[in-house]
């Protein structure tokens, strides 16, 4: 079967909650003034990590609050801020008959990131579930178990680090622009195909699957296209 590679965070669930709760608690806790959700969500969908955006924050001790961020952001309490995204469940089960889904994810903590997907009811959806382990890595591509999965197919995300999970290993990038980064963003990182709902996703797989159609026939059929047209036209 055809695999198609998931992203977890900003792709099926929704983690604003959880990223931005997090960011407020951490920073609030050094003194200092967070940004507004929407100041904080315009500088993350531009590309900027949690870290990045520290900077248009003065007085912010950036070792202390990089460590917290650490520690916190996979802990079992703020993950309980994460949702599914609408229709998500409902897609990858739709998918898996016809797919072999496979989630990948930078997560590190693996006991809290299955019971996360088990508390959500979408870990029996996937056939492996690949995450960081304590390997050093410079991409998803490198994680452990991503070189032995099939070949082809499609890595569907919200961020660079998905194009570039698809580029390394010859596969189709199909991003989300909802998630994390922007479609503009997306698009300036070389993403091919953006899609703003998961619910367009069977459609762009379906569409991708279709055998080209050799150049005479497309002319011909473009051909009586214009003349129905043109005899529409004529009446
Ligand atoms: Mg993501």
């Amino acid at each position: 079967m055809t695999p198609i590679l998931f992203d977890l965070d900003g792709t099926l669930i929704d983690v604003s909650a959880r990223h931005y709760s997090l960011y407020k608690s951490v920073i609030s806790g050094q003194g200092v003034e967070a940004l507004p959700p929407g100041d904080y969500w315009r500088h993350r969908r531009a590309g900027e990590s949690t870290i990045d955006l520290l900077a248009v924050t003065p007085g912010v001790n950036v070792e202390r609050f990089t460590a917290a961020w650490m520690d916190g952001i996979e802990q079992p309490a703020w993950l309980a801020l994460d949702e599914p995204y609408e229709g998500a469940v409902e897609i990858i089960e739709a998918l898996r008959s016809e797919y072999d889904l496979v989630l990948i994810t930078l997560r590190r903590d693996r006991v809290a990131l299955m019971a996360q997907l088990d508390a959500l009811q979408m870990r029996s959806y996937f056939t492996k579930i690949i995450c960081h382990g304590p390997e050093l890595v410079r991409g998803k591509h490198q994680l452990k178990g991503v070189a032995e999965l099939p070949p082809g197919g499609y890595a569907v995300g919200d961020t660079e680090a998905d194009i570039e999970l698809a580029s390394q290993t010859g596969r189709q990038a199909i991003c989300l622009s909802y998630g994390v980064r922007s479609g503009c963003y997306l698009a300036s990182r070389g993403a091919e195909t953006v899609i703003s709902s998961l619910r367009e996703l069977p459609e762009v797989i379906t569409a991708a699957e279709l055998p080209d159609l050799p150049r005479d026939v497309a002319d011909v059929e473009q051909g009586v296209a214009l003349r129905n047209v043109h005899l529409r036209a004529s009446f």
